[in-house]
């Protein structure tokens, strides 16, 4: 199985600004010169040193999952990565004919992206979305509606099919077994548990992951347990949480404690709060590598925080 991070903010696409973007190219010219380097011939050998992230950022779109495996594929949400998703299924001129779209929920950061998914236009191609919260069917249809969008649902040439899921109960789509199960998020909003060949994938994306152990989740410990990759949310930090209670995002305190209780082998964090900039995603990373340094989950996990176009492989 591979995963596919195609959006990786929360609430709202937010790159850096001009002066931000300024700012990191000054530091990069810096540390270029500061390292001895001289000559443009010497500029792939220094990029080479450092990690994508640390030159270019974590990405702008809101969450988007592509799950593959044995030539099959699922997406997760259509936030504004969708699109990007779909650029590559024209570059292949949209040979896959059918498409698999499970939705989380309806905030507008997981759908904004929808309109944009080209499949919806193609004659011959079929959508299907699937989907616990029974209003699925109704929201995507009025996503693409005049005035706020140009083509009306009508005028889609796709074969659109909505299929309701049921909480905790697993169910075959496309070759990968899936079982939603609820999050702690208000509106409400499901996570996956998607098993292929052997191996697990956790999508726990929005979540505030109020309850992180067993006895807390109740039947809801499904979705983590001996998950080989759990996907989460940590747009905040702990000391935040007394004003952002209720608002439905975790931590990556929260979701170290998760990967702990339910022995975890990997975890990435994402969901980064669209005011973050490169510099804040750095410190809070820096903080949460502290932080897991002390943490009884290092004995089982392996941990990162995800960025936009990053594949990870489950082998
Ligand atoms: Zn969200
Ligand atoms: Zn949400």
């Amino acid at each position: 199985m591979k995963i596919k991070f195609w959006g990786v903010r929360g609430s709202l696409p937010s790159s850096s600004s001009p002066t931000e973007t300024k700012e990191q190219f000054a530091l990069l010219l810096r540390e270029f010169l500061d390292k001895g380097y001289k000559s443009p011939s010497e500029i792939d050998t220094f990029l080479s040193e450092k990690k994508l992230v640390d030159i270019s950022g974590y990405g702008v779109a809101t969450t988007c999952v592509q799950v593959d495996g044995d030539g099959q594929t699922l997406i997760i949400d259509g936030g504004s990565g969708i699109k990007y998703l779909s650029d590559t299924l024209a570059q292949n001129r949209f040979a896959q004919k059918e498409y698999h779209i499970l939705i989380t929920h309806f905030h507008f950061d997981h759908i904004l992206g929808l309109p944009f998914f080209a499949p919806h236009f193609i004659s011959g191609c079929t959508v299907k979305y699937y989907c616990v919260q029974p209003e699925c069917e109704k929201i995507v249809k009025d996503l693409f509606q005049k005035p706020i969008f140009p083509v009306g649902y009508e005028d889609l040439k796709a074969d659109i099919q909505f299929i309701k899921l049921s909480p905790y109960e697993k169910r075959y789509i496309n070759g990968f077994a899936v079982t939603p199960y609820l999050l702690d998020h208000p509106d409400p909003c499901y996570g996956f548990r998607i098993e292929h060949g052997g191996k697990s994938y956790g999508h726990a994306v929005d979540t505030e992951a109020v309850r992180t152990t067993a006895e807390e989740l109740g039947k809801d410990a499904g979705l983590y347990e001996n998950l080989d990759l759990m996907y989460i949310d940590a747009q905040y930090e702990e000391d935040e949480m007394k004003q952002k209670k209720g608002w439905g995002h975790g931590t990556f305190e929260r979701a170290f404690n998760l990967c702990g209780n339910f022995a975890i082998k990997q975890v990435y964090v994402a969901h980064y709060d669209p005011s973050a900039t490169l510099q804040d995603i750095q410190n809070i990373k820096e903080r949460a590598r502290i932080a897991f340094e002390k943490h009884p989950a290092k004995e089982t996990t392996t941990w990162d925080f995800a960025y936009e176009t990053q594949e990870v492989e489950l082998k």
